[in-house]
Parts: C-alpha cells; structure tokens; sequence
C-alpha cells in the first residue's frame, strides 16, 4: 500500500475527514506529499478565540470529577485507537513505530493522571493570625488556553496539557507545528467524537487552529487567551515570552535542551552504554530531551568511546514503519543541512566526527555522528535537532559538571556512576541546574508522573505531573472573619 494510500485510511479509521488545502503535508519518510490543509484565516481564529472563552465560561463552572469523566472517556478513545494513531504519527514525524505507540501511549497515561487529579485540586487551609478568623486557597479555572506544539512530539505534549487544563476547567485552543497538522486533526476527530455523547460539554471546548509560525503569533497577541502553553525552539520562546508578558499573559515555555551526560570511572558501563545510546540516537536525535553532550572520565574514555562508536554504527537507521529500524528519518531537507552545518563547525575546531553518513534513499536518513571533542566550544554550544553526540574527557567531576551547566539550555542531565557521593553531588544544588536531572538512566524517556520541563532558555515551565496543574489555575487566597471584631493584621490600629 502507498504511504498515501494508507494515511487516507487512517485519518478515515480515526473518523478524521481527509481535508485539502494551500497548506500541503509532507511525509518524512521519503519527502512525498501526503496531503493538504486549510490554514486559517483571520475571520476563523476570531471565532475560535470567541468560541474557547464562551465554552471556558460554561465549563468551569461544571464539577472537576464530571470534568475528569470526559478526560477519562477520552482515555478510552485513545486506548482503541493507539495503534492507528500511532502509525500516523510515524508517517507524519518519523519516529518510528515503536516510539509513536509510546507517545500515545503517554496520551493515554496523562488522562488516567488527570481523571484522578480531577478529584484532588486542592487548596490550603492556613492558619490566621487573628483570633476568629480563617485563610484559605481555592484553585479556579484561568481561561481558554493556547497550546502551541512543535513537530517532534505532536501528539503527547498537546495531551499533556489539555488533559489537564480541561479538568482544571479550562477551555483549548490547539495550534500544531505546520509540519503535522493531520495528527492534530485526527485527536482532535476522536475527541470530537467522545464531546458529542458527553451532555455537559459546551460548543468549543477544544479546538484546533491550523497555521504556520504567523497564526501561533496572533494567538498569543490576543487578550482572550489566558494561558500560552508553547513548546518548541527557544527562538519561538523568545518571541512568545515578550508578546505574552507584554499583556501580562500566564505563560509555560517548554523549549529546547543541550543536554549532557556524565560517564564516571565508577559506573556499570554497560548500562551505561545503552543508557547513553538511546538518548543520543533515539529519535534521530530529535527530542527536547535528546542527549548531545557526553562527559566521559579519562580513566575509561578510551575503551568506552571505542565501544560507543561500534555500538552508533550498529544502530539500523531506516523505514521507520520497519518495526526492525530503531531510528528513522530527520524531519527533513533543512535538519539535515543544519546537521551538516554543525558537523563543518565542529571539524573546522580539529573534531574527529564518526558515523554521520548520509544513506541513499528517498527522505534525509543519516548515521548518528558521535564527534570527539578537543574543547567545549563552538556548536556544541547550541541545540542542533539532529542525532549528533558531542564527547569530551574529563578528569574531575567539579568540572564535567560545570562544563555541563555552562550553556544556554537547562533541561535534561544524567550521570552513570555507582559511587553515592558523585550521585548526591550530582542531584545537589552545586549539581546539575537542569530541570531534569537523572541517574543511572540517560537524559530523555521522562515518565508522566514527574513535572516536565527545563531552567534558564529552556524556558521554565513545567508540564505533565507531579503539582504542573497549579499553571492552568489561578489561586484565590481567601480570609474569612466569623468573630463579630475586626482586628487588622500585624496589630495595626484603625479606631473610629
Ligand atoms: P519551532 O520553534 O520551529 O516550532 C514550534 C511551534 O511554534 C510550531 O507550532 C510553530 O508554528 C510555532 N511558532 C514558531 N514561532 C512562533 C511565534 N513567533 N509565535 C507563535 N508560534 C510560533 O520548533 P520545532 O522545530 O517544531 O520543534 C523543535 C524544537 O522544539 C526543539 O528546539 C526542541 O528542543 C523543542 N521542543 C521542546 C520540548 C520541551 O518540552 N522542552 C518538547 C519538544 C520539542
């Protein structure tokens, strides 16, 4: 069947109309086009805006567990549906098939957190320092949310927030990355679909804008939307921070990772090895949380980065529908000159770059580069959305850590020893400044029950678990008096 062919029966499977528009869709898998859509215009993003803050007005005020049994219906969909899905997340991105079902997969997680979570957003009861008196917190609904998602996870991170912000009482506004716009029309078909047997859902509670960077800008200008949540580069979190802040606008910025990992001379090396394998090549490298740097102690460097290089050129790198491919394609033409850009740079400074072959086929399939360092400089300085590994030797682990936190993202870090002492330095506050700091396990695969995201350019946000939900409520602090006094606080006298 052509890969054409079989996106057509998907989107129908998946009760998603096969839409055409100016805005064709490409498939990494060998560059073809396997459809179009209709970008909005201005007249379509008012309505959508007005529509989400009318549904919001409706929604918050239905109870949070009612609101968790839609999330809980949802879960279900996607449940039937995973491998369907799954398979046209691999058309549309290119990850392979093993990984797309994983990131329905999550989908599938985030609901079930969120339906119990619909029971359990609490708030605090204080103690006041006045005689008759309570404090307390409520957590309300905020508004109608934008979520804004990049190509590479186009169906997980938008789960992850919209899971949440409905039970949290929230309506959403969905812009995908213009590189997979027919994932996003399919979730949302299947949601459409549980929101037509479910009484107490208002028209517009979850919609989807489609459009290129131009679209997501005039969202995030606009008063109506109360909270961006926008994944992608740091470039794009730049320019949505200011426009958010400038109307004073809630914000999660989930944006790109540098992300290294230590390799001690006391670690299982073994683990290790495949520990440091999956992050770096695992999604061609195209992950927030995709190792890049690697930090190996001069005692085993030699040895290990022998093993390390043998292990890269074993990895089977093609059809990512080939369930026996452990890595797939770049996302395409430009990844890859970006790829080859960094590669230029690294070995212009005396790099010694292995693997890194481009193969002969239809898409930009390419080796992973595992590229031995002098110096941390240059272009392992940057994030470049491809599956090289920059690898350095060092010899006090002070300084491997240092070096680790010298550049601009703070998202994901690991380090491999059995030694407990390096560990708990490690995880100190003199340890990794990431978000996400690990042991024994490489930089990325996070589960959901952990809150999700990165420090300084990485943005600051947190998503999925742990208390991520209090960013799609606001908090009212409330003092109620049942004295018949009103004494101030802190002893002030106002006498009349
Ligand atoms: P991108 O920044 O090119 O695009 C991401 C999304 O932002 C797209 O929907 C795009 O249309 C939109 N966008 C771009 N500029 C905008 C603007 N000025 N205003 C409003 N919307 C705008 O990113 P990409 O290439 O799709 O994805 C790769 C990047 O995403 C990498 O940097 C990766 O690290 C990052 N990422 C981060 C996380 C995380 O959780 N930290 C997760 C996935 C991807």
């Amino acid at each position: 069947m052509s890969i054409r062919t079989d996106i057509d029966l998907l989107l129908s499977q998946l009760g998603c109309p096969v839409s055409k528009g100016g805005l064709p869709v490409h498939t990494p898998i060998d560059g073809s086009q396997i459809g179009s859509v209709t970008t909005a215009t201005s007249q379509d993003i008012d309505t959508a805006l007005s529509r989400g803050q009318g549904a919001f007005l409706t929604w918050r005020t239905v109870p949070a567990p009612r609101r968790g049994e839609l999330v809980r219906r949802f879960g279900n969909a996607l449940r039937e549906h995973k491998l369907d899905l799954g398979r046209l997340v691999t058309i549309e991105c290119g990850k392979t098939i093993s990984e797309s079902e994983g990131e329905v997969q999550e989908m599938i997680d985030i609901c079930d957190f969120a339906v119990g979570l619909s029971r359990q957003l609490h708030g605090l009861t204080i103690a006041s320092e006045r005689p008759g008196h309570r404090m307390m917190e409520q957590w309300h609904p905020l508004g109608a949310v934008l979520i804004i998602s990049a190509f590479n996870f186009p169906v997980a991170v938008w789960a992850w927030n919209a899971a949440l912000a409905l039970v949290c009482g929230n309506s959403i506004i969905w812009k995908p990355s213009e590189k997979t716009p027919l994932t996003a029309l399919a979730v949302q078909a299947l949601l459409d679909r549980v929101l037509a047997d479910f009484n107490d859902a208002p028209e517009g509670l979850s919609q989807v804008v489609i459009g290129a960077r131009d679209i997501g800008a005039t969202l995030v200008a606009d008063p109506r939307i109360a909270l961006v949540s926008a994944t992608g580069s740091t470039a794009m979190g730049r320019a949505v921070g200011q426009v958010a802040a400038g109307r004073f606008a809630k914000t999660i910025l989930e944006l790109g990772g540098n992300n290294a990992a230590i390799v001690s001379d006391k670690a299982n090396l073994d683990l290790a090895l495949r520990g440091v394998l999956f992050s770096a090549v695992g999604t061609s490298g195209q992950r927030c949380t995709s190792l890049r740097r690697l930090f190996v102690h001069e005692a085993i460097y030699d040895g290990f980065v022998e093993k390390l290089k043998t292990a890269a050129a074993s990895i089977s790198v093609g059809d990512p529908l080939d369930s026996g491919n452990l890595a797939g394609p770049l996302i395409d033409e430009d990844a890859f000159d970006r790829m080859q850009a960094a590669l230029n740079e690294a070995e212009a400074m005396g790099a010694q770059i292995h693997g890194s072959e481009r193969i002969k086929r239809s898409g930009a399939y390419v080796r992973p580069a595992i590229v031995e360092m002098a110096e941390h400089k240059g272009p392992c300085l940057r994030e470049t959305f491809a599956p090289i590994l920059y690898v350095f030797r060092y010899s006090k682990l002070e300084d491997a850590i240092a070096l680790q936190n010298s550049v601009g993202a703070g998202l994901s870090s690991s380090i491999f020893s059995l030694d407990l002492r390096e560990c708990e330095l490690f995880l100190s506050a003199s340890g990794s400044d990431c978000g996400i700091a690990n042991v024994n396990i490489g930089t990325s695969g996070a589960e959901i029950g952990g809150a999700f995201g990165g420090e300084k350019e990485t943005g600051g946000g947190r998503e999925s678990g742990s208390d991520a939900w209090k960013a799609y409520m606001r908090r009212a602090t409330n003092t109620i008096n049942y004295s018949n006094d009103l004494p101030l606080a802190q002893g002030v006298r106002f006498d009349i």
